[in-house]
């Protein structure tokens, strides 16, 4: 069955006209919702800790700036922008006892509804509008007119307005433009967790480093395999998204092409495709949920060790280096 997607003329403003909206946390999706909602036109207020450097960031951006409690209290609807790790404890100390029945809650990505982790009262509407890209081309893609893809879905609604509303948020963020894609907490939950992990970031991050390795030890120059195997990756990355496989397969050498489809599957073969079905058992069971709430009650040991451990891999100091060497990268 084919996705169901939204555009413009499926979401109208409406549903958010002189409602009052409480977006918590000002990082990388907080800032730019909040700014794209208040450039639409809509009453944005942005909730954070009364010792938060982003409170001078967001009054300076030109937007009204209130504590977590007092931005939750007349709020009809509240995007949830804080850390996933972090929301259980803003709902429970500054928003479950503050919001009023009959708003929404809107959530940027499943994970603490779908894991139980926020339990909201059946008196609220708790809905999601997940933009597919980060916070600053959220941002940068509305002020050029276009516009992110994003996805909706619907945990609970009390209002029998929780999708309109969501949906004129969506486009208040310019995502209608781009399209937004129905889903469930669930889907979009388990396939978000499982695409970085297996794909985007884990998998990418460690085929990347493999690759490097092996040609490091088998003698060649660190240079030459820092240029091969990582930033070259962003030159077929580039290909990839414009025009798919067959894109990529054209703009590449005929020796390039073969070797792709006949050695691609030696490398992913069985064993990572096993891995991969373990990775998203993980993920669907809850295992990996659990593993992620304990390691930050426990202060986050393993986090803070792993990103230790990177910081010492080879290829890091080879492409510091290099990198510095290509000015146009650091004009940013
Ligand atoms: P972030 O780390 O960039 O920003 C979080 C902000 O929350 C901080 O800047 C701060 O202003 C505030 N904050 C932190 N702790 C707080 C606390 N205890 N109380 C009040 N405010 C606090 O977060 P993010 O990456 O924008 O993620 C927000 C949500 O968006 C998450 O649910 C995430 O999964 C989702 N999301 C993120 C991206 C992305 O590209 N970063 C993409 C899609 C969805
Ligand atoms: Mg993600």
């Amino acid at each position: 069955m084919a996705a169901r997607i939204y555009y413009e003329n499926d979401a109208p403003r409406e549903a958010l006209e002189g409602k009052h909206v409480t977006i918590l946390g000002y990082g990388s999706q907080g800032r730019a919702h909040a700014l794209n909602l208040f450039d639409s036109g809509l009453d944005v207020t942005v909730g954070l800790r009364k010792d938060s450097p982003s409170w001078s960031r967001a009054e300076g951006d030109g937007l009204r700036v209130a504590s977590v409690h007092e931005a939750c209290a007349d709020a009809d609807l509240v995007a949830m922008l804080v850390p996933d790790q972090h929301q259980a404890a803003v709902y429970r100390e500054a928003v479950e006892n503050n919001l009023k029945s009959g708003a929404s809650l809107l959530f940027a990505h499943g994970f603490n509804i779908h894991f139980g982790q926020i339990r909201p009262p059946d008196s609220i509407d708790v809905s999601m509008v997940a933009p597919k890209a980060p916070g600053p081309l959220v941002r940068r893609t509305y002020e050029e007119n276009s516009g992110t893809p994003a996805l909706v879905a619907i945990h609970q609604d009390a209002t029998g307005e929780a999708k309109s509303r969501a949906l004129a948020y969506a486009r208040g963020l310019g995502c209608a433009r781009a399209g937004v894609l129905e889903t469930t907490f669930a889907e979009e939950t388990e396939t978000d967790l499982f695409g970085e992990q297996a794909v985007l970031c884990g998998g990418t991050s460690r085929l990347i480093q493999a690759g490097f390795e092996t040609l490091v030890e088998a003698g060649y120059q660190p240079e030459i395999a820092y240029f091969e195997c990582m930033h070259e990756l962003k030159l077929i990355v580039d290909l990839l998204y414009e025009g798919g496989f067959a894109g990529m397969r054209d703009a590449i050498s005929d020796t390039a092409e073969y070797g792709d489809l006949t050695r691609g599957k030696e490398i992913i073969g069985p064993e990572v495709e096993a891995a991969m079905r373990k990775t998203l058992e993980d993920v669907r069971s809850g295992a990996f949920a659990r593993e992620w709430v304990l390691e930050n009650r426990a202060g986050t040991p393993v986090l803070d060790a792993e990103r230790r451990r990177q910081t010492q891999h080879p290829i890091e100091e080879v492409g510091a280096r290099l990198r510095g060497m290509m000015s146009w990268m650091n004009r940013k």
